[in-house]
């Protein structure tokens, strides 16, 4: 039934003229080849149902697994296909890092176009839920927009190729949580490796409200920390110029490093190890703006999108942080930053909950190029709010949701936690309609829908 090299999590008797029962689930299976994944697709393997397919695993929703029926993880598919330096484009599996397809292109002088952090996450992930970062105006908004070409397949294990000319059917495939297909394959655009300067700010949050109009609508990559407790944002701002400086990797890597590593191991251990509140979150504030105003705006000052990738592999839950990211108006968002600051604080001060990590923030330029683009119809703030605290954080994220909601946020299936399916129904609107149509037509039998997507997708 399976081929040798399939990782499952349950052992599959399938020998001699026995047939393996259809496991009772939930089961993970890794296929390690487009055939193994046919076998595992096809309608007659009696694959347990649904099936969803998990990339990285850094989504922050249920999207990505199936509690009853089988989780298909892509990791498996890490192969590269082509890099075609003339046409500048790049043939890569699903499965592959974004870490390994940034270093393969450097190596023919080629980068992404537009940054993407947490280089772990898959092409595949990536590719089918929205995947954005500090990406410079004129770059453009997700990855997925810069898709050319996918191929798919299908619930009834049909092969499905979509072709650069067929941009309509690019646009509904693109983040589409793997709904209408499992992706085996992508090929991107990318451009010859080029510098930006990059320079950091900090800021009150008053002064952050009144020039965020500005920025929004400038030519400028535009990445944020809030720290709502003390009144400070600092700004990542990067741009194209004419005489940019030399850009090195190693200030990208002490980032990295800090932000992602350092910063959560050491609030942990001051959560267990400082028990007066008042007196951890002083020190934990104290750290987080000495790493961003030491290592950030001392250090990094120009990159490329092949330097500047945070490269860690590793998902919220093993770096022990939680998050969950909302998208705002950008047009409105000089009043939603206040207000999320009193969100916090009167949060505090009711709960005794406070994320210990700085929230992120970025602008997702407009971008028509997938249907269910958060930022279809305007340009967006996403900002994720980050904690290494579990006491309190599920309460916590069920306000934020409240919160967003009322300020007129829109929700990410992959990573707004507490989203109500009603919400998400209202605010994707009439494209959620169309991409429900076509997801009945492709899965008439509702193989690839779990109880989580079948809130939004049925
Ligand atoms: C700490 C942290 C910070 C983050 N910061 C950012 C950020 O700055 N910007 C950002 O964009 N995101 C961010 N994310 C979210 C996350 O990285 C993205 O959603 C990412 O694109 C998911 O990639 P993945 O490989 O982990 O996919 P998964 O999380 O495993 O899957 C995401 C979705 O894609 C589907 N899928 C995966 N592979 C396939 C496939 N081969 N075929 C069809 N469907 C598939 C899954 O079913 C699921 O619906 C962050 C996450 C964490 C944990």
């Amino acid at each position: 039934m399976f081929a040798t090299n399939l990782k499952t999590t349950q052992s599959l008797k399938n020998t001699g003229r026995y047939r393996a029962k259809a496991p009772a689930g939930p089961v993970t299976l890794e296929p390690a080849n487009l055939n193994d994944l046919r076998r595992i697709i096809d309608p007659a393997a009696r694959t347990a149902l649904p099936i969803r397919p998990l990339g990285a695993g850094t989504a922050s929703t249920d999207c990505n697994t199936s509690e009853n029926g089988t989780t298909l993880k892509t990791t498996g598919l890490d192969q590269m296909v082509s890099v075609d330096t003339y046409n500048h484009t790049v043939t890569a599996q699903a499965g592959v890092r974004l870490e390994f397809l940034t270093r393969e292109l450097a190596e023919h002088g080629l980068e992404l176009v537009g940054g993407y952090d947490l280089q772990g996450r898959t092409v595949g992930g990536a590719i089918s839920a929205p995947c954005y970062g500090p990406c410079i105006g004129s770059d453009g908004g997700y990855f997925s927009s810069h898709v050319v070409a996918m191929k798919f397949v299908r619930a009834d294990g049909e092969l499905l190729r979509i072709a650069p000319e067929q941009k309509n059917l690019l646009g509904v495939f693109r983040a589409s949580f793997g709904m209408l297909g499992i992706l085996y394959e992508a090929t991107l655009r990318v451009r010859p490796i080029r510098t930006f300067t990059a320079s950091h700010r900090r800021v009150s949050i008053d002064k952050f409200a009144s020039v965020v109009d500005a920025l929004a609508n400038a030519d400028v990559g535009f990445k944020f920390y809030l720290m709502p407790y003390r009144d400070r944002v600092y700004l990542d701002l990067r741009r194209y110029e004419a005489d940019p400086s030399n850009a090195y990797k190693t200030p990208w890597k002490v980032k990295d490093w800090g932000e992602s590593t350092v910063l959560p191991h050491v609030f942990k251990s001051l959560n267990k190890v400082v028990p007066i509140q008042s007196v951890r979150y002083k020190m934990i504030d104290s750290i987080s703006e000495a790493t961003q105003g030491l290592i950030n705006s001392r250090f990094v000052r120009a990159g490329t999108n092949a330097a500047a990738q945070p490269n860690h592999h590793r998902h919220a839950g093993a770096r022990g942080c939680f998050y969950s990211t909302w998208c705002f108006p950008a047009a409105n968002f000089s009043m939603i930053v206040k207000a999320y600051t009193d969100f916090c604080e009167s949060t505090y001060a009711a709960s005794h909950y406070r994320c210990d990590m700085p929230a992120v923030g970025f602008r997702l330029c407009r971008d028509t190029s997938s249907l269910l683009s958060p930022s279809f119809d305007e340009s967006m703030i996403a900002i994720t709010t980050a904690s290494t605290q579990p006491d309190g954080w599920e309460d916590f994220v069920i306000d934020l949701a409240e919160f967003a909601e009322k300020w007129g946020g829109l929700p990410l299936i992959s990573q707004s936690r507490a989203l109500r399916a009603n919400h998400v129904i209202q605010s994707y609107g009439n494209r959620l309609d169309f991409f429900r149509r076509m997801r009945r037509q492709l899965d008439p039998e509702n193989r690839f829908l779990s109880p989580f997507m079948a809130q939004f997708c049925q």
